[in-house]
């Protein structure tokens, strides 16, 4: 579907590999006949990705990673529950905004973590707000200049994010522990 309303665009398809040794056929003949690149970020888990090169070169389905993890520091996020923060600031100094939105059910969100944060909530039994200036509706827009001006500007969710304290932190197995995110 996406192919048909981007007939000459690059598609990449970026993952975290987990789930590729387990595609079908159909899914790496699908990528080869669309042309869409299967772009994984290598991190220090139990993929076999030179199999998955093997397997890519087979099918001709162009392949490459979108970044490498192995042996690298992990982004450590650092939600403010109280979301007493400056929206401005934090959108200021946040590396997520404009750089990975996220559109589901016809709703584009600036960045993953308000998209996802019902996950948050559901785990650490937390009530953090979404609301609807935190999306663009694409149904309820006029032209595509309605979302480039919305994704230039912080959202209410941004006051949960303490982005001037993101730091790095060596890879781990979560123990599940809301101060991993806090
Ligand atoms: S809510 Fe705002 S500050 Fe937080 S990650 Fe998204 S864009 Fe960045």
């Amino acid at each position: 579907m996406t192919r048909r309303y981007f007939p000459i665009g690059v598609i990449n398809l970026v993952t975290n590999g987990i789930l590729l040794p387990k595609m079908d056929e159909e899914f790496w003949d699908i990528c080869h006949a669309q042309q869409i690149d299967v772009c994984p970020t290598k991190y220090p888990i139990k993929v076999d990705y030179k199999n998955l090169e093997k397997k890519a070169e087979e099918k001709r389905v162009k392949y490459h990673y979108f970044g490498d993890a192995t042996g690298c520091m992990w982004t450590h996020k650092v939600i403010d529950i109280s979301g007493s923060r400056f929206e401005n600031c934090s959108f200021m100094y946040c590396p997520n905004a404009n750089l990975c939105p996220v559109l589901k059910h016809g709703k584009i969100f600036p960045c993953p973590t308000a998209r996802h944060i019902d996950k948050f909530n559901k785990a650490y039994n937390t009530e953090l707000h979404i609301c609807e200036k935190d999306y663009i509706d694409i149904y309820k827009i006029d032209k595509l200049e309605d979302i480039m001006n919305f994704l230039t500007k912080p959202i209410p969710f941004c006051r949960y994010c303490n982005t001037p304290a993101i730091k790095e932190t060596d890879w781990g197995i979560s123990k599940g522990d809301i101060a991993e995110w806090t």
